[in-house]
């Protein structure tokens, strides 16, 4: 450890609990990002350098300050809905951003690459749980941006010295356990959050996206990981990638499923306060049921999640909200 670690997104939600990760255990996340979404009060654990991953001279910059031995790339544009009215916006951010870095780091000689891909590639999966050798076939324009990455990265790592590990999040959620940073998307458009604000009577009724599944209470089944087992596992990978390991692509979720009206009964139960919601059509792309297979990840990883299950999950995201949403303030 001691390492210092470029991390490209470092003020957004999941990069944020991985510089606290990487702070925990000695080593020095350097923040790169351009605050596009992130936030700056999210950068506590080492330096925030402000810049683009498409301006080369902004990335150059970062490398020859900070020296980094490694990349933890997070910066993308990830509100699925966004991506099919501005698809140029999301293959400039997500694609050229990444060939820019990949360019950044061949000048650097950094060649040690840890990618946030998206289980989102896979689209409307045929075998359930999903392992990492189902066909990707992606159903929105974030999905395809995201295999393009992956096949960019595979291209990259035959030809040039690079190795990178590529992880399928399934749906991250949850908040620091200590309650410092958590989930604080503007818009948001996730359901946990959302869940979270109309039980606290902040945002009126909740749209529930759908009720005719073929599920067993006909909403949509995702596998939720707490965002603080995502951050042990990306330590893992960055280990594994710097003993000299192959390149490595896997699935990072817990094994279960929960329906969201699973989801909402946990959060009523977690918050005490019942959640106004209205049942609404399906929302475009989403699939039946998301759920990983992560014998991949318990076997290159030794991942096992700690903290995934809907109540801690829930529980730490509403002990981060009732703060950030000043409810804490009167008691
Ligand atoms: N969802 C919902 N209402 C919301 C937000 C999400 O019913 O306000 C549903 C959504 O349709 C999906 C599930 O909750 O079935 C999880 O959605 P989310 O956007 O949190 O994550 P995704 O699986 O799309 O990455």
């Amino acid at each position: 450890n001691g390492r210092k670690v470029l991390v490209v997104g470092g003020a957004g939600y999941i990069g944020s609990h991985i510089c606290k990760a990487l702070a925990a255990r000695g080593d020095t996340p350097i923040v790169f990002d351009n605050l596009s979404s992130g936030h700056e009060h999210a950068v506590q654990w080492g330096p925030l350098h402000r810049g683009d991953i498409r301006n080369a001279a902004d990335i150059d910059a970062a490398f020859a300050n900070h020296k980094p031995d490694a990349v933890i790339h997070f910066a993308a544009c990830i509100e699925v809905g966004e991506g099919e009215i501005e698809p140029l916006r999301f293959w400039d951010n997500n694609v050229g951003g990444v060939i820019s870095l990949l360019q950044a780091m061949k000048r650097a000689n950094v060649n040690t690459l840890v990618f946030s891909s998206t289980c989102a590639t896979y689209g409307e999966p045929e075998t359930l749980p999903l392992t990492e050798s189902e066909p990707q076939t992606p159903v929105s324009v974030y999905g395809r941006t995201k295999l393009a990455v992956e096949t960019l990265l595979s291209d990259v790592s035959k030809a040039e010295d690079l190795s990178y590990a590529a992880l399928r999040y399934f749906n991250a959620s949850g908040a620091s356990p200590d309650g410092e940073i958590g989930e604080e998307h503007d818009p948001e458009s996730h359901l946990i959050p959302n869940a979270l604000k109309a039980a606290a009577g902040l945002s009126g009724r909740m749209k529930l996206f759908g009720t005719d599944y073929p599920t067993r209470d006909g909403t949509c089944v995702r596998d939720y990981i707490h965002v603080s087992d995502l951050a042990v596992a990306h330590l893992a990978a960055l280990d594994r990638l710097l003993s000299g390991n192959d390149s490595f692509v896997c699935n990072l979720g817990s094994g279960t499923g929960f329906t969201v009206r699973e989801i909402l009964d946990a959060v009523e139960r977690v918050t005490g306060n019942p959640v106004p919601c209205d049942e609404h059509p399906r929302r475009p792309g989403d699939a039946p049921t998301l759920l990983a297979d992560t014998s991949t990840a318990e076997r290159l990883l030794g991942f096992k999640t700690v903290r995934s299950t809907p109540d801690l999950v829930i529980g730490d995201a509403w002990a981060f909200h009732r703060r950030v949403w000043g409810l804490d303030d009167n008691t």
